[in-house]
């Protein structure tokens, strides 16, 4: 090998050190950090927080006139030989940014299949806490309906330190969501066969975090 043939890839590596060196304090200011911020957020909470970026706070309603403090800590608000459609609505409890809202209470009461509160007991009332994930299960029945009202479940959430959001689910195909003043189309449950006659619904719930 002649001289300058053994110099050659010597002076190459110079020149990439050089052309590094001289270069890598831009790139690395502008590619690196989101390159790291993609890589972080890949694994879990990117496709949710992408497809939500600035997600609107769900909607409050009225209370009406059948809240009652002090509400059992349950997540199964069914009672054996309930009637009406068994229910398994689950959901999370997220900020705008689809983020998790850990220790977020929910407070859920409705009516029977017959269109009844229970004003004297706590029958199909209860309240939970949902964990770090942000979400929550509650078995129950499709509430009835009664004078004036689509089937409707209510419902406080309460995010750790913020303003008590207080609203009501609405079920999808029921004739009389179009006749009833408070129904708001962004309060649908999503709801499906559950496969054993009863149903599954879905809602998320979007607050200040
Ligand atoms: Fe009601």
């Amino acid at each position: 090998m002649s001289f300058v043939a053994r110099l050659l890839p010597v002076a190459a590596l110079l020149l990439a050190a050089a052309c590094t060196g001289a270069q890598s304090p831009a790139p690395a200011a502008t590619a690196s950090p989101t390159a790291s911020a993609v890589a972080a957020a890949t694994p879990s909470a990117s496709p949710s927080a992408t497809a939500c970026a600035a997600h609107a706070a769900t909607p409050a309603v009225t209370e009406g006139p059948y809240f009652k403090a002090g509400s059992p800590e349950r997540t199964v608000l069914y009672e054996t030989g309930m009637a009406g459609t068994r229910l398994v609505l689950t959901g999370r409890v997220l900020t705008a940014t689809c983020q998790p809202v850990t220790g977020a209470v929910l407070d859920f009461w409705q009516a029977d299949a017959g269109g009844t509160y229970d004003n004297s007991g706590y029958r199909l009332r209860g309240h939970q806490t949902v964990g770090a994930d942000g979400t929550f299960r509650l078995e129950t029945v499709i509430p009835g309906l009664y004078p004036g009202r689509t089937e409707h479940i209510h419902v406080k959430v309460q995010a750790p330190g913020k303003p008590v959001l207080t609203t009501q689910l609405f079920f999808p195909g029921v004739a009389s969501n179009a006749g009833d003043s408070i129904f708001d189309p962004a309060l649908l449950i999503t709801l499906t066969d559950s496969g054993d006659g009863g149903k599954a619904g879905a809602y998320d719930f979007y607050v200040a975090g």
